[in-house]
């Protein structure tokens, strides 16, 4: 079993499934892909018309997506999606208290849960969500720009809500005013990332900018 990303939590990276699948085909291997799309699933297929990381590609098996994420519905609204006939291969038979396929909505898994992210999903509409997302794109592109004009050296995937900064660029008292989120909570951190999400709005980063600009001049 080969797991594909589908947005890293730290850099948004999205891998492309073929890379893997065309190594196990060269090896005649039976595998089964999953895509990992706990992080991006939410923002990059509407993101990028383009995208191939859905079931129309015969070769992906499963897709999880986290509506705990992104769609900042409750913790614990993880979404995991397989193809017909694969589930029954995490049936367990312990679980004999429980009448039926121990599955879905058995036992105390919580139905709230599964409410809410319904609540949500049809509150945006698929249109609704697509704006929302574009948006975002717009403010992490204006992110970027300001960036590279000022020579700060990032990454970012395209088509994700996510900037991850070299930790060298950015002076320490910047990290300490807007709680910047490092990959290491230690002395060896190289990177600091930004997610662009609703709250993060274009006077945030105005301001931010500004503050670096001044930062970094001194
Ligand atoms: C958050 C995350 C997970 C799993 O996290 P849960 O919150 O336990 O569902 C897996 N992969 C990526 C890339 C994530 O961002």
């Amino acid at each position: 079993m080969a797991v594909a990303n589908m947005g890293t939590t730290m850099f948004g990276s999205v891998d492309n499934p073929d890379v893997y699948t065309d190594a196990l085909e060269k090896h005649n291997a039976i595998y089964k892909l999953h895509i990992d799309g706990a992080y991006g699933g939410f923002v990059y297929p509407f993101s990028n018309k383009e995208s191939k990381i859905n079931f129309s590609n015969p070769k992906i098996s499963s897709i999880t997506i986290d509506a705990h994420k992104m769609l900042q519905a409750p913790y614990g609204t993880g979404i995991f999606v397989c193809r017909k006939g694969l589930i029954e291969n995490v049936l367990t038979k312990e679980a004999e208290y429980v009448e039926g396929m121990d599955l879905t909505l058995c036992g105390s898994r919580s139905g709230a849960n599964a409410v809410a992210v319904w609540m949500i999903l049809f509150t945006y509409g698929a249109y609704g969500w697509f704006e929302k997302i574009s948006v975002l794109q717009m403010r992490t592109q204006f992110l970027c720009d300001k960036l590279d004009k000022l020579n700060i050296d990032y990454f970012r995937e395209p088509f994700m809500n996510l900037v991850t900064i070299h930790a060298e660029n950015i002076p320490h008292e910047i990290v300490e005013k807007y709680d910047l989120v490092p990959q290491q909570h230690n002395e060896h951190n190289k990177w600091y990332k930004i997610v662009l999400m609703d709250h993060v709005e274009i006077d945030h980063l105005t301001t931010f900018i500004d503050d670096l600009k001044l930062a970094i001049n001194e």
